[in-house]
């Protein structure tokens, strides 16, 4: 039987160039090769060279390099074994152990975010003083040059050292790593996601982006950040730096991992907007499908912690020790009343129509962008180029504005503004250099806190294009860089707009300040580009530190979403999806119930016997690339049928089965007494990264021995009948975070086996109202 299934080749990791199906809801399946009928996006979709080749950018194909992660416990004998014997103090020590490990996981992700925070501050600090005394000293010899060009190299030198440190060292540190996040949590392997190189690139990068003057914030890659935190605390080691301290040796498991990188994705939203709620639901909305109460509870006081040690930490930095008045990394400021009239619910409703308009406008444009990156931008050299050109061009918008916009007013108390007086007269400062000789994050405070007046029209408008276009560029680029901040530029830009037209006309009504409908703006475009409402209503009610305002940012946020995706995807999710990641949405396919476990499943199904044969396991794994393996017994006489593969016994998954290999438990060496010199130590140690198959020695001798396969398989996983529906298949893919399904028939036989991917390929398209159901590729070029 073994030998029959090694010959067959059971992979499905075949490019097959009629097989992209869209499944419109009442017609059946049909083979959509009419691409223009369908929208670009999807029209992307169906281009494939005709070699079978995958053009990269393509929307219609799974990577089949990326792996899953086993969120199922693996019940074997050693674990049960295990579990007897530590009894109930062990219990009370493994909870206890838990609360620890999220502390810790809350003290270090705020210790991260202050020392970002603070090396931008006195980095951009040097810069602007540095500028501002530039262009003072060469304004009374009206020669500007100078300025401008020390102005490019004061951007272009911190870019090119993070944008090299990214690309050359750990690409994984690249954007705001949400999207890698969100895929980890879904169960997905995302290579190096969560590894302390990451973490080092990621935190350098991101102060040099933003020292660089990109259109790019700091809170993003703190999600990131947060989660490397917890995934190194809770192992008690780091294979990087080659240490195992030997403790937490019982979370070395994917779901007791996954468990704590919720909690270091919530503690980094909640350092990065001073937002602990908002971090849970953070981490309850774009990650988890998994959930439970203690949980919550363990992930909140996480983020509690996070926000209390950063706000101790900033306010001694800042020389208030006592006020706690610096919650997060951004700061909105003080809103000291923002008060709303009913009248004002529609204009709210339209400015989370606009936001949703430019939100998915931003996302097309990006996407576009993406794709021509991904296929013409591909040497390392072009993209440290691209950014450092980004940088230069980002400097020349500010100082071409700062230069051409002729916007002066008096410089009066406000300590903030930096009092450059390009062609203004003593007294007065120039109003558009205030927004660009500061980080994006003060430029949202200024738009947000300005008294009404600060600004010109055009300034705001001239800055509102360009500065969309600046962000749209920059996200994509080879540097680490977050999202929200200039998003929420952006729209506090076009919301200020909308706030002066209001003032304007009816000058004398205290409802309409620019300051508040700059807030609308900046949600509705985030709401519109990135598409989370829950959160990212309590992120902003937490960050402008004003509840009486949540309704109409609820209204804005919901009407951007519903907007946006009348058109397309939030941008993680368009991300995520050109990078062929087998993520499980939410909700199944619907009316995908006349799709079958039989029609899903892989066969023939590669596994083996519950005593199996070294030499065949080894063939095995080399020769096939599947991770896991149902554990069969040979059908009784008289009992084959020939669609099955033999009684099913248990599961074993490749790593499990290397670790045996390496460590020689062969039945036939006098020291395996049937296993029971083996435990679970065996196996963490080798966690997370396991040899490959082809680093383990087996001598020719050793391959005649067998090894007992029952002691370590899992006895009892998840199996569905041959007429499980995908809905029912794909809720228990879902909600258990599974790796592997074996499909059984009446007798318990094996007959077949899914795998997240087998469920992935079926992907729902929406789009201007449409919907259809479509069959993705799978592909190992991606
Ligand atoms: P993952 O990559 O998610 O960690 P895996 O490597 O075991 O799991 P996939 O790469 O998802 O499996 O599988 C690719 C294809 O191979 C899928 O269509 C799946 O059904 C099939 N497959 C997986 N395991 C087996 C197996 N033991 N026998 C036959 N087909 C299999």
């Amino acid at each position: 039987m073994a030998d029959e299934s090694l010959q067959d080749d059971s992979d499905q990791l075949l490019v097959e160039e009629d097989d992209a199906m869209i499944l419109a809801p009442d017609e059946g399946y049909s083979v959509n090769n009419d691409a223009e009928d369908v929208p670009e996006e999807e029209g992307n979709r169906l281009r494939r060279s005709t070699n079978g080749n995958v053009e990269p950018g393509s929307l219609n194909v799974l990577s089949a390099k990326l792996e899953s992660l086993d969120y199922d416990i693996c019940e074997n004998d050693l674990l049960l074994e295990e579990d007897e014997n530590k009894g109930y103090t062990f219990v009370v020590k493994k909870n206890l152990a838990r609360w620890l490990v999220f502390f810790w996981i809350g003290i270090i992700t705020a210790i991260i975010a202050f020392c970002i925070d603070i090396a931008i501050k006195e980095l951009s600090n040097i810069k602007y003083n540095g500028l501002k005394i530039s262009v003072d000293k060469w304004i009374t010899k009206k020669n500007l040059i100078y300025p401008f060009l020390s102005w490019i190299a004061a951007n272009i030198i911190p870019v090119f050292v993070g944008s090299v440190l990214v690309t050359y060292v750990e690409p994984c540190a690249a954007g705001s790593g949400i999207p890698q996040v969100k895929c980890y949590l879904n169960g997905v392997k995302v290579p190096r996601v969560v590894r302390i190189k990451t973490l080092f690139v990621k935190a350098v990068g991101v102060i040099t982006s933003v020292v660089g003057g990109l259109a790019v914030g700091k809170e993003g890659p703190m999600i990131h950040s947060g989660a490397v935190v917890a995934a190194g605390i809770s192992q008690g080691k780091s294979t990087t730096l080659a240490s195992d301290l030997k403790i937490f040796t019982y979370f070395r498991e994917d779901h007791e991992k996954r468990d704590f990188v919720s909690g270091g994705a919530a503690a980094g939203v909640a350092a990065a907007f001073g937002a602990p709620v908002g971090g849970v639901l953070f981490s309850l909305e774009e990650g988890a499908s998994f959930w439970n109460q203690s949980l919550t509870w363990r992930i909140f006081f996480a983020s509690m912690i996070s926000t209390f040690t950063l706000n101790v930490a900033l306010s001694s930095y800042h020389q208030h020790p006592g006020e706690l008045s610096y919650a997060g990394l951004l700061n909105f400021g003080q809103f000291d009343s923002i008060s709303y009239e009913f009248f004002e619910f529609p204009i709210f409703l339209f400015m989370g129509m606009i936001g949703g308009l430019l939100g998915s406008l931003f996302n097309h444009i990006n996407y576009k962008l993406t794709v021509f990156r991904m296929r013409y931008v591909t040497k390392r050299a072009f993209k440290v180029f691209e950014a450092v050109i980004v940088a230069a061009v980002t400097a020349t918008v500010g100082f071409g504005m700062i230069y051409f916009l002729n916007d002066c007013k008096p410089l009066g108390q406000d300590p903030t503004k930096f009092p450059i007086q390009m062609h203004c007269n003593d007294g007065e400062y120039n109003a558009v250099a205030s927004i660009w000789f500061q980080t994006p994050e003060a430029s949202v405070r200024s738009l947000f806190h300005d008294p009404p007046g600060s600004h010109k029209a055009v300034s705001v408008a001239l800055f509102f294009a360009l500065y969309f276009i600046l962000s749209c560029w920059t996200y994509g680029l080879s540097v680490s860089s977050g999202l929200f901040i200039p998003t929420l530029l952006t729209g506090a830009a076009w919301g200020r707009l909308v706030g002066m037209g209001l003032e304007a006309l009816s000058p004398n009504a205290g409802w309409a300040t620019p300051g508040k409908y700059a807030l609308v703006g900046a949600a509705a475009q985030l709401g519109g580009v990135v598409r989370m409402t829950i959160s990212l209503t309590v992120i902003l009610i937490e960050a402008t530190g004003n509840i009486s305002f949540g309704l109409p940012l609820m209204i804005v946020l919901i009407t951007a979403k519903w907007m946006g995706d009348y058109f397309n995807e939030g941008i993680y999710d368009i991300h995520i999806q050109l990078s062929g990641v087998p993520i499980l949405p939410w909700q199944p396919p619907p009316l995908s119930s006349n799709i079958h476990a039989c029609d899903v499943m892989s066969r023939p199904v590669v596994s083996f016997k519950t005593v199996e044969n070294v030499g065949y396991i080894v063939d095995v794994l080399k020769g096939k690339s599947h991770n896991g393996f149902p554990v069969i017994e040979p059908m009784p006489r008289g009992a084959a049928d020939g669609s099955s593969y033999g009684l099913f016994r248990g599961l074993i998954i490749r790593s499990q089965l290397i670790v045996l290999l390496q460590n020689k438990i062969f039945r036939e060496l006098p020291h395996i007494q049937n296993s029971q010199n083996v435990s679970l130590k065996l196996f963490r140690d080798a966690y997370p990264r396991y040899p490959t198959i082809q680093s383990v020695h087996v001598s020719p001798q050793e391959r005649a021995y067998t090894i007992d396969l029952r002691p370590f398989m899992n006895h009892s996983p998840y199996t569905v009948q041959d007429s499980a529906s995908l809905p029912r298949i794909f809720r228990l893919f879902r909600a258990l975070g599974l790796r592997h399904l074996v499909v059984v028939n009446s007798r318990n036989a094996v007959i077949g086996m899914v795998t997240r991917k087998d469920l992935a390929m079926y992907r729902v398209w929406k789009h201007q109202g449409r919907m259809g159901l479509e069959k993705l590729l799978i592909s190992e070029k991606l």
